[in-house]
């Protein structure tokens, strides 16, 4: 075969890679040339000819996997400092360690820093795109714009959406108001909760959503879950999604207590929260319903009518004790299913790795019969669905001409590539990070060799250093107010635990 003619335009060459383009085997990806030029995949082709590109960058992709970069679909940048901080919790206590509402204000420096990290992390595991869900509390605009600022540097993609709500974390979960002694109650909301001075969303429209967004940033919304939120709220948020055309975020369902909270409180709504969002008119293929863990087999249903998806999160809802979604049902009903690492508190890595895995093992136990093999299924669920739920699609997500150029390329020179009897398989049950050599965004190579390019690996250690006395003191008082909540937060979850649920409706725990 004779070799082509490079596109014009082409500044980057990424030479003999096994590349992962749509339609590819991947558990044997074809060797093949990318031309990039500028922030867009040029062209590919299995091999280009090089004679005329002695001013292009050419990147020696042999014995590597060029992946498109794994999109991390949902995050939150507000507690990276906090990772290895707990261990198993269940949900509803743990959000009292992750959004205290008396936590004093954060420095700028801390924002600034935790973001930073944050990214470097994201970057170093192979992930170009991260939809970070932040809750800023209280609000200023000189902690977003440190967020935006960290973004930039680093060269991160970013889907952001500032975390906001209307009701009280004490509504919103069964038998905390009747448990707890009254004089507990302010110690019990989150900081996730309404701004008492501030129109959030009506100033992130003014400041952001009707502003140019930033180089790699597109923005998004982030109603912290349906039942923190009113109707009016709900309505707002997809008028606003529907006019600026931007994708939804927000939890779901992540234990047993929301679905319990549902079903006390909807009897309207057959206690069902989708059903109540699809009759408001909310519900469409703009909304990404973070963890999905308790779906009943008629929402999954509605889901699936509407176009909506989800972005499920195994490693936190392991370790909060909430339990394994509905994999095989989602797939059979069509729904578009993404993958995440939710806050560093909960799920402590952000690793692409982990959370394919453990996709692959729970959806094998989310059914008692063998299903399909689902090693392609996580892959794509880590690139192409993320980038589909973020109304990305057509421009990250693939690897194909006219895509952004955001590329991860996996060394296979390594045990976990020996022998190479399926990359698909052996990126998903093998391979936890160790591969992750180059990686792009826009065209730009941000990590080689392992290393950050945009900005000095040590300053990141060493700002995250500096604010490290002030984050760990305040959160020692945290723990400790946390602590003495303990009996109440104890008994409110067996009562939560003993109820009665309707398990028929719950497709994977019905078998
Ligand atoms: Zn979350």
């Amino acid at each position: 075969m004779t070799d082509q003619k490079l596109p014009s335009g082409t500044t980057v060459l990424l030479k003999g890679g096994r590349v992962f383009t749509p339609d590819a085997d991947w558990h044997e990806p074809p060797q093949a040339d990318i031309a990039i030029a500028g922030d867009k995949i040029a062209g590919i082709a299995s091999s280009y000819r090089t004679d005329s590109a002695s001013n292009i960058e050419t990147i020696d992709a042999r014995d590597h996997l060029v992946l498109p970069g794994f999109i991390n679909a949902h995050y939150h940048s507000h507690d990276v400092l906090a990772k290895g901080t707990l261990e198993e919790v269940p949900l509803e206590s743990w959000r009292l360690y992750a959004l205290p509402p008396q936590y004093p204000p954060r420095s700028t420096e801390e924002v600034y820093a935790r973001t930073l990290l944050g990214a470097l992390e994201c970057l170093r595991s192979g992930m170009t795109t991260v939809q970070d869900m932040l809750t800023l509390y209280p609000y200023e605009d000189r902690h977003m714009d440190a967020v935006m600022k960290a973004y930039d540097e680093v060269g991160v993609r970013v889907i952001f959406a500032l975390q906001y709500a209307d009701r009280k974390g004490i509504e919103t979960i069964p038998f905390w108001k009747d448990t707890f002694p009254a004089e507990l109650h302010p110690l019990l909301s989150t900081a996730a909760e309404p701004e008492r001075k501030l129109d959030l969303i009506g100033h992130f429209e003014t400041t952001r959503l009707k502003q140019p967004a930033p180089p790699r940033v597109s923005w998004a919304l982030g109603p912290s879950a349906p039942e923190r939120c009113s109707p009016a709220l709900m309505q707002r948020t997809i008028e606003l999604a529907r006019r600026y055309d931007v994708p939804v975020y927000t939890h779901i369902y992540e234990s047993r207590g929301m679905a319990l909270q549902a079903r006390l409180t909807l009897p309207e709504y057959s206690g069902l929260l989708i059903k109540r969002l699809a009759e408001e008119g909310v519900l469409d293929p703009r909304l990404n319903f973070a963890h999905s863990v308790w779906l009943s087999a008629e929402e999954i249903d509605l889901l699936g009518e509407h176009g909506a998806g989800v972005v499920l999160n195994p490693q936190g809802n392991l370790k909060m004790k909430c339990g394994i979604a509905p994999i095989r049902t989602l797939q059979r009903a069509g729904v578009r299913v993404g993958l995440g690492c939710d806050n560093c508190s909960c799920s402590d890595a952000q690793n692409m790795f982990v959370a394919m895995k453990l996709f692959t093992l729970l959806a094998a136990v989310s059914d008692p019969i063998p299903g399909p093999p689902q090693a392609v299924t996580a892959l794509k669920a880590a690139t192409e669905a993320g980038a589909d739920g973020a109304r990305l699609g057509d421009s990250i997500g693939r690897i194909a001409p006219g895509f952004k150029a955001d590329l991860t390329l996996i060394d296979t020179r390594d045990p976990t590539f020996s022998p190479m009897n399926s990359a698909a398989r052996q990126l998903v049950h093998i391979e936890a990070g160790r591969g992750v050599r180059h990686v792009m965004v826009d065209g730009k190579v941000v990590v080689r060799d392992r290393q950050l390019t945009t900005v000095s690996e040590t300053t990141i250690y060493e700002a995250v250093k500096a604010v490290m006395p002030e984050f760990r003191r305040d959160f020692t008082t945290i723990s400790e107010r946390v602590a003495k909540l303990q009996p109440w937060l104890d008994q409110a979850h067996r009562k939560i635990m003993a109820a009665e649920l309707d398990i028929d409706r719950l497709p994977h725990l019905k078998n």
